[in-house]
């Protein structure tokens, strides 16, 4: 009987994507997959560090994992970025791990846990690697309609408050050739969506063509058959040049959504945070894109009580909200990340009663905006890719637009996949709801 595993995904995008290449690698090596942790002979917990108490969550659930099975227990690899973070340090604490993997090192993890297995030594691989290749067509895609395809691995940037350079190693870029025969193979198995994957994912370069930078990029994805949508995550404002735009503009099948990350409104706390733009910079960017692109829709990430953030910095922060009114936003209340600069050289001097009377009035104003954006909505006709069962009513299927807002409709599951046009009817400050046109 073939050896069965589970992997459990922890964070974003990028880790979700890496446990499909793992899973991919476990079943080449042999391994079947299953859903309940109790029945898996290996078991790969998948690891986030961006944010507080991911190394918490990590122990608790190793203890659960271990008592689940006290007298057959299954092999247990922790991967992703706490992994490489505290390397053996879990093996000292966790007695029921058996092999780390850091997230350079992915590809190892077959070979780590068979040497576990037949030598009984438990095994750690944090080492750096600069090869961001994997075989075509190996991973396994846990979306019938999306496909993630990782461009940009790494980050050089080191904004003050973030561990991803620490954890994901230096940017290291994956050639287009590379990357275009992975669009195709994942549209070649049904896969309608490209959402093209990288920590700065708009600072692109082919390192094999010095022609093609991020634009070439989405144009060369735009040329294959059978692409209906490209996403991408996350850019850098820095980096969002005229020719991104011009190709946002002009590619049908880019989608009309940027997210395009802030972190604060007052130039004085983004200089703290080393990202490398002014409040003027980034409005005069957004106005940019705006004359060039009148439909798109904006989100963002933003970090409230970052050391240093003084309530006037916060209310800048309001203030941009106010006048951009993004259609989505990631909000976070700033925490210490080990290594991170602002943890070795800033104090943490937003009390956490201040952080969250800064969130939650960060939070109540951008729904506000976002219930008033997604009612300009009721009337019109919204088109949307069908991409899941709606999670709320089981006769109801569940999409995005273009511009990334959730759009609830009545429909046949035969649907997931394809385009549907939808009257939109109702408005929450979430979603959509509506009836096929
Ligand atoms: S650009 Fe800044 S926030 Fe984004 S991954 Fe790099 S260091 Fe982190």
């Amino acid at each position: 009987m073939a050896r069965t595993y589970t992997i459990e995904t922890f964070g974003c995008q990028m880790n979700f994507h890496d446990s499909e290449r793992m899973a991919g690698l476990l079943e080449a090596a042999g391994y079947a997959r299953v859903d309940d942790a109790t029945l898996a002979d290996v078991i790969v917990l998948n690891t986030c560090s961006v944010r507080e108490r991911a190394e918490e969550k990590l122990f608790s659930r190793l203890g659960e994992v271990r008592a689940d099975r006290p007298d057959a227990p299954a092999l247990v690899a922790v991967t992703g970025c706490v992994a490489q973070q505290e390397g053996g340090a879990i093996l000292k604490r966790a007695g029921s791990v058996d092999v780390v993997v850091g997230t350079q090192a992915m590809r190892r993890l077959p070979e780590l846990l068979e040497e576990a297995a037949t030598s009984g030594t438990r095994q750690v691989d944090v080492n750096p690697y600069d090869d961001v290749s994997f075989p075509l067509g190996m991973a396994v895609r846990g979306d019938p309609v999306k496909a993630y395809v990782s461009i940009v691995e790494g980050c050089n940037d080191f904004c003050a408050f973030c561990v991803v350079p620490y954890t994901r190693g230096h940017e290291r870029m994956r050639p287009a050739t590379e990357i275009t025969r992975e669009v195709e193979e994942a549209v070649s198995t049904g896969r309608r969506e490209i959402h093209l994957l990288g920590q700065i994912v708009n600072h692109y370069q082919d390192p094999d063509d010095a022609r093609c930078d991020f634009a070439g990029l989405l144009e060369r994805v735009q040329r294959i058959g059978g692409v209906e949508r490209i996403r991408f995550a996350s850019p850098h404002p820095r980096h969002v040049t005229p020719r991104m735009i011009t190709a946002m503009r002009d590619l049908s099948c880019v989608c009309r959504h940027l997210h395009l990350p802030v972190q604060s409104g007052s130039t004085r706390i983004l200089t703290a945070m080393r990202r490398r733009h002014t409040r003027g910079e980034y409005l005069g960017l957004v106005a940019q894109i705006r004359a060039a692109i009148p439909d798109i829709a904006l989100s963002t990430d933003i970090i409230v009580g970052f050391p240093g953030e003084t309530s006037a910095d916060f209310e800048e922060t309001l203030s941009l909200v106010k006048q951009i009114e993004y259609h989505s936003m990631f909000s976070f209340k700033y925490s210490e990340r080990p290594a991170t600069m602002s943890s070795k050289r800033l104090l943490d001097t937003v009390s956490e009663a201040e952080k969250t009377r800064r969130i939650v009035t960060l939070q109540e104003l951008q729904r506000e905006i976002q219930l008033r954006l997604n009612e300009q909505a009721v009337g019109t006709c919204a088109t949307v890719l069908a991409d899941a069962r709606s999670r709320r009513r089981d006769d109801e299927l569940s999409g995005r637009t273009s511009g990334n807002t959730v759009v609830n409709f009545p429909g046949n599951p035969e649907w997931l996949g394809r385009m549907v046009d939808v009257a939109v009817q109702k408005a929450g400050p979430h979603s959509l709801w509506g009836v096929p046109a």
